[in-house]
């Protein structure tokens, strides 16, 4: 497996590639999640190119980047294993040579949700995944149906700005007691750990939305959002120190 940290080194090796490349952008401590993209990958291409980059620009609170989980030399050796291509671990400087003067904005969705939570959130992540998608020139990429709201804005934009990529969504990963991975879920403390899966039960019980709301922030969450997009109910609440995220199927639970 190629582990390519530079722009040029990626632009040269990409070019060399025959057949059709996939791409799963990631922020590494790979878990089961991130994996289950991955072998999609695997399986509907020739190459399957992974990044990690832990993207300063989509952190609206620096305790979070500062926090943020960083075990790359374990994140190589799983994916080298599996049959990863190549790697692409990049550095602020050499993703960010406009050091993000250069921005992608989206005026509608992006305002809603965690971004109504999460000032700049979204445009973070918008422009980190279209710089990629330039680099990696993939015919498919990745990502999680978890981040129901970003995968919404990442259709939306390569929509929009007419990239020729498909994006491919991936189901939920989910730990055997319902709680979603996450590279976050190890900053939880064990009390923490042990509450953390109510957030699922909660979400596909028959409960009106205010009354999932207050149990949930009766039991020791801070619920930020609980709504509706689309066919998805869409959850973002905080535990701690830790903010976690999930949505199910309207029909999976919740009615008004
Ligand atoms: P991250 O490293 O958190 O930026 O996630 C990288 C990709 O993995 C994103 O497309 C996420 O939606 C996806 N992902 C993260 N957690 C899960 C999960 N539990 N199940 C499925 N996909 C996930």
């Amino acid at each position: 497996m190629h582990q390519i940290k530079q722009i040029n080194a990626l632009q040269a090796y990409r070019a060399e590639l025959r057949g059709t490349v996939g791409f799963v952008p990631t922020m590494g401590a790979l878990h089961a999640g991130h994996l289950s993209l991955i072998e999609v990958a695997l399986n509907e291409n020739d190459h399957v190119l992974v990044s990690i980059f832990v993207n300063p620009t989509q952190f609206d609170q620096s305790s979070d980047l500062e926090n943020y989980p960083n075990q790359l030399a374990e994140d190589l050796r799983q994916l080298e294993k599996i049959g990863v291509t190549a790697v692409f671990t990049p550095d602020y400087a050499a993703l960010y040579p406009d050091n993000y003067n250069y921005q992608i904005i989206e005026k509608e969705l992006s305002q809603r949700f965690c971004g109504a939570h999460r000032a700049g959130h979204f445009d973070g992540v918008l422009s980190v995944v279209i710089k990629l998608l330039n680099l990696t020139v993939s015919d498919k990429a990745y990502f999680g149906e978890k981040d129901y709201q970003q995968l919404q804005l990442i259709k939306g934009m390569v929509a929009a700005f007419f990239i020729p990529c498909e994006i491919v969504a991936c189901p939920i990963i989910r730990e055997p007691d319902g709680l979603a991975m996450s590279s976050r879920n190890v900053r939880l403390s064990a009390v923490e750990r042990k509450i953390a899966p109510e957030l699922y039960a909660t979400l596909i019980n028959q409960d009106s939305l205010a009354d999932k709301t207050s149990h949930l922030n009766d039991i020791g969450f801070e619920v930020d959002y609980l709504e509706q997009l689309d066919d998805r109910l869409l959850i973002a609440a905080r535990l701690g120190q830790v903010r976690l995220i999930d949505n199910v199927p309207i029909s999976a639970g919740a009615r008004s």
